[in-house]
């Protein structure tokens, strides 16, 4: 039988990014107009890469801003984290910079499992964020980057998979330290 390993993830971002969506599209597997904010919700997913299987536990947060104090229970026991902005807003953005010194801080500034992604990347013509910004800032922090639509399953479906890549390709490099 193979070993199913357990990974929990939060996904953390200013308010209204897509968070829910996204989490949603990835259980669900669909779409919704709807904004209901959250205050916290957990979903688990079995998901299976190559002849390995995990456990999925994600945590999908309330929406941060920058003076927002991360809750020890977002650092403790967490092994990756998806960081969620809107490509049509700046300031959901500039958000993410604090948010990830925050957890980089939390963490003992170690390195982070990070999946940074630009969602609703279907809203072009109100883009206010490109993707060279994006993929620049996850460069700087030695993370992935990712643009997405919470609409598109693929792309969602995508954004958990890296999510788990990302925490085993941190662990192993730390085996060869
Ligand atoms: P959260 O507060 O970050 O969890 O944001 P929600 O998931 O509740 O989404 C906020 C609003 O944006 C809702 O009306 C969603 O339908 C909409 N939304 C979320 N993701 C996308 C996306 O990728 N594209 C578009 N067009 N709308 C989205």
């Amino acid at each position: 039988m193979p070993l199913v390993r357990y990974r929990k993830v939060v996904i953390l971002g200013y308010r209204s990014v897509g968070k829910t969506s996204l989490a949603h599209q990835f259980v669900e597997g669909e779409f919704s107009e709807g904004y209901d904010p959250t205050v916290e919700n957990t979903y688990s997913k079995i998901v299976t890469l190559g002849k390995d299987e995990f456990h999925l536990h994600l945590v999908d947060t309330a929406g941060q801003d920058e003076y927002s104090i991360l809750p020890y229970s977002f650092i403790i026991g967490v092994h990756g984290y998806v960081l969620v902005y809107s490509v049509t807003s700046l300031h959901s953005f500039q958000v993410i910079e604090s948010l990830y010194q925050k957890l980089h801080e939390g963490h003992g500034k170690t390195r982070v499992p990070v999946v940074l992604v630009g969602n609703k990347a279907d809203l072009s013509p109100e883009r206010e964020v490109q993707a060279v910004e994006g993929k620049k800032l996850a460069e700087s922090w030695g993370a992935t980057f990712m643009e997405s639509s919470a609409r598109e399953n693929q792309l969602t479906q995508g954004i958990f998979t890296k999510v788990i890549q990302e925490i085993a390709r941190v662990e192993n490099s730390y085996g060869q330290e």
